[in-house]
């Protein structure tokens, strides 16, 4: 980290600040200016508080050099990763879709859906067996006999299971159905959540909290990849501003600035982005035009009859065509779909 003295800082204030920095255990280099002196902390600072020497007197900032974050982080692992789900790929030139109803609900709604997300082109199927919910009231999810559903549907259209794990007591039974873990916005930040799915082999869709800075995203899934998991989706699904006309506001920006500071896929949820079905398609181009190695997508053989999020959920005819037209998006920033 770089440490820059204010101006007019006093020579014993400089010593104070050097002995600081190698109690860190780091080494100093200093730098006498005209008008300020400069003092580089060398050596591995990700797990020095830098906020100890910022108000240390004498000092005017301190600018840490490394991320805070290190598997995620581009800096060690300069080629971007693709992660496999199922027999599906995320991370390399083609885009994977991965669509499905937000909760599981009967057996016929989910295979219904599945077999017309398949004929689509997607290449997973997501559904919620266990739901997090504002209200205690509201459907919770059909646990167990839901994943039983998603299993089936995996058997008949051979679509990858993306399905939500809300707590460390349910990870053994997800893992034993699911092929990808689903970590929700509203546990971004529950780290036993975060290290249980760190210790299993199978890969892991992490949703940005609603109100977690990229900072915080990104030291989430290094959460993850610490315990060894390291097929970590990152994915973007909104977050809560002081806008109205939407669900969430989707922050597309995200996805080139996640794209420069890590290697790890990105996702797009325009759904929970938007929480409106007639927003979906203009997001979902957006999203592909601007990098995004995957969607996830609600979709409903009947949304308007849907238990949850049906508002924000495509029918397999809007869903066929969203796939229509961000393939001609993807040909024109020379990917495929
Ligand atoms: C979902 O995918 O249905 C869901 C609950 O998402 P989020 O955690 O992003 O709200
Ligand atoms: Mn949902």
């Amino acid at each position: 980290m770089i440490v820059v003295m204010k101006s007019g800082s006093t020579q014993p204030q400089i010593e104070h600040v050097i002995n600081l920095v190698r109690e860190m255990g780091l080494k100093e280099h200093v730098i006498v200016g005209t008008e300020r002196t400069v003092i580089a902390a060398i050596g591995n600072d990700r797990l020095k508080d830098k906020s100890k020497l910022e108000t240390v007197e004498g000092v005017d900032k301190v600018m840490p050099v490394l991320a805070p974050y290190k598997m995620a982080s581009r800096e060690v692992h300069k080629d971007r990763s693709v992660v496999s789900i199922g027999k599906g790929k995320i991370g390399g030139n083609r885009i994977g879709v991965i669509a499905g109803p937000c909760s599981v609900e009967d057996r016929n709604q989910l295979l219904e859906t599945a077999h017309a997300v398949k004929e689509s082109g997607a290449i997973a199927l997501r559904g919620g067996a266990f739901k997090p919910r504002t209200s205690p009231y509201a459907f919770q999810g059909l646990a167990e006999e839901g994943l039983k559903i998603l299993a089936e549907a995996r058997e008949k259209t051979g679509l990858a299971i993306v399905t939500e794990v809300m707590s460390i007591e349910q990870v053994p039974i997800v893992a034993e159905y699911a092929d990808v873990f689903q970590i929700g916005a509203r546990n971004m930040q529950n780290y036993n959540l975060l290290n249980k799915v760190g210790e299993q082999t199978k890969p892991v869709l992490l949703k940005r909290g609603l109100s977690a800075t990229l900072e915080e995203f990104l030291l989430a899934a290094e959460y993850i990849m610490a315990r060894g998991n390291h097929q970590v989706l990152l994915c973007e699904r909104g977050i809560r501003t002081f806008e109205e006309y939407v669900r969430n506001t989707l922050p597309l920006a995200i996805v080139p600035e996640l794209h420069r500071v890590s290697h790890l896929p990105v996702i797009v949820d325009p759904s929970h982005g938007t929480g409106k079905s007639y927003l979906v398609d203009s997001m979902s181009r957006a999203a592909v035009a601007a990098g995004a190695d995957g969607l996830i997508i609600e979709v409903h053989n009947d949304p308007e009859h849907a238990m949850t999020d049906g508002a924000q959920s495509l029918n397999p005819k809007q869903f066929a065509e969203m796939m229509k037209a961000i393939k001609r998006v993807a040909t024109a920033v020379d990917r495929e779909v």
